[in-house]
């Protein structure tokens, strides 16, 4: 506590430094600034300021006033009437549905089944293939996982295509 109350002050004239200047690691107000008046050690500023060491003397009153004031925020947004907006459907979830019309649940679910086991089947792949040719699984990864959403997007339209023809 004392730690802060030299620092938040101005260390020629004493005089409390504004957020500002105690935020930019300042040890002299502007007013001693403007004179030119150095601190005797030397005319250097102070080294920036250590966030980790800012953050542990937060003190808790704050925190849980700033607590306080989400929770406030999160009540006012719950009771007030803004219609929640349904997520972007995707480009071809949107195409098959101006084609088709909106998708049945069982359309859904089987195109959601038709995802899982293109994107399932794509991992065993790679999985195959990392284990074939000795690479480390970081290598694989990333194409595994651009293969997944391309193999699981295919079988998603198989899924929905099985679904319509079943329904028909
Ligand atoms: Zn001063």
């Amino acid at each position: 506590m004392d730690d802060v109350a030299v620092r938040a002050r101005c260390a020629l004239c004493g005089r409390g430094l504004t957020f500002e200047e105690w935020q930019a690691g300042r040890q002299r107000c502007s007013s001693c600034r403007a004179a030119g008046r150095a601190p005797a050690s030397s005319g250097a500023e102070a080294p920036p300021i250590d966030y980790t060491q800012l953050l542990d003397e937060v003190s808790d009153d704050l925190l849980n006033e700033l607590l306080a004031l989400l929770d406030e925020e999160q009540v006012r947004r719950r009771s007030s009437r803004e219609p929640v907006l349904p997520p972007e459907p995707t480009p071809l979830a949107r195409f098959l549905s101006d084609v088709f019309g909106p998708p049945s649940p069982r359309e859904q679910s089987w195109a959601a089944w038709g995802f899982a086991l293109g994107f399932a089947a794509n991992v065993l792949l790679a999985k195959l293939a990392q284990a074939e040719s000795g690479a480390p699984l970081a290598d694989i990864v990333v194409p595994m996982l651009l293969g997944g959403a391309t193999a699981g997007g295919i079988g998603a339209l198989i899924g929905w295509a099985l679904a319509r023809l079943r329904d028909r």
